[in-house]
């Protein structure tokens, strides 16, 4: 924090100016993230403005909260309905990560206080994973019945670890290690956005759609991010891609049919993160949408710049 600069932090004004819009856009959902959300010192106080407001909030956090936040959120939040309120919460693998144990403590200290209020997540950045680790702090601590599964997408314009295309395979084979984990314990697995469709075996799909009463999506668009400067763009991975400020927009979805515009652009460059993507049927039927676009903005990048200037903002 003693770096941050204001710019990181959002303001009274802004939160106001943001919740205003996003009513005015019939958005009853208020999505929080940071770096880390409840390093911001206000807040408990801004969730319970929103909450106040309508807003069912929810907070993507590391779950390493300071104790004396902590405490208070525990008793401020403690007798509302889960649904008004809820953590996703990104865990790690105590044993293929160098997490300290200060920190690992602090988690736990986390899921105690906010258990049956926390979604578990998890992002896919290596081959080799297993979800024992999350299997386990989920009946301990009575978490939800649901993994998020993120895939660690390429960040245009930065050099981050990422699940690259011919890893994809190898990643369904370690989730699918973990299928009779998902069916004894009654946990659903959510799949998050840029899982090709084509690398999964049709009894992969089948159990998929059985056991998450079909909700898993293969999909890949604008979620649109709003920086505490007021900064929009389309998700994490595009973060440096035609961002714009929320001031130019009446409306959010005026900012989705501007992002969705791009990204059609985008993929008649190239129809997906395949050369087979073009062409192919799931993706004409919108069941697939081709991964994630990330991986061909950075393709265009390491190549002659002959696309469409839009490709390279
Ligand atoms: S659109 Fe691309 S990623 Fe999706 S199923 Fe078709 S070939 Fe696979």
């Amino acid at each position: 924090m003693s770096e941050s600069t204001p710019n990181d932090i959002l303001s009274w004004e802004n939160l106001i100016y943001i919740a205003d819009f996003l009513q005015n856009s019939q958005e009853r959902m208020f999505r929080i993230l940071g770096g880390e959300p409840t390093l911001h010192p206000q807040f408990n106080s801004m969730v319970i403005y929103l909450l106040e407001r309508g807003f069912d909030v929810s907070v993507f956090t590391s779950g390493v909260i300071n104790d004396n936040v902590l405490h208070e959120m525990g008793s401020l939040f403690s007798q509302l309905p889960p649904n008004r309120l809820t953590f996703i919460c990104n865990l790690n693998d105590p044993d293929k990560t160098r997490t300290p144990i200060a920190e690992q403590e602090a988690v736990r200290r986390f899921l105690r206080t906010m258990g049956p209020r926390v979604l578990p997540g998890f992002n896919i950045y290596r081959t080799d994973f297993s979800l024992d680790f999350l299997f386990k702090l989920i009946n301990e601590f009575g978490l939800q019945r649901h993994i998020r599964l993120g895939i660690a997408h390429p960040i245009v314009g930065k050099k981050n670890l990422h699940i690259s295309l011919d890893q994809m395979e190898k990643v369904i084979h370690s989730l699918f290690l973990n299928r009779p984990m998902f069916e004894r314990m009654r946990v659903k697995p959510g799949l998050d956005c840029g899982f090709p469709m084509c690398k999964f075996s049709d009894d992969q799909l089948a159990w998929l759609m059985r056991y998450t009463g079909g909700k898993s999506e293969f999909g890949c668009g604008p979620v649109v991010d709003i920086g505490p400067d007021m900064t929009v763009w389309p998700c994490f991975p595009l973060s440096s891609f035609h961002k714009r400020s929320l001031l130019e927009f009446n409306s959010l979805r005026e900012i989705h049919e501007f992002y969705d515009h791009i990204h059609q652009a985008v993929r008649v460059e190239a129809g997906g993160i395949y050369p087979e993507c073009d062409g192919c049927w799931l993706r004409e039927d919108r069941i697939c949408f081709g991964g994630c676009l990330a991986h061909n903005l950075r393709h265009f990048k390491d190549e002659l710049p002959v696309r469409m200037k839009e490709m390279y903002q």
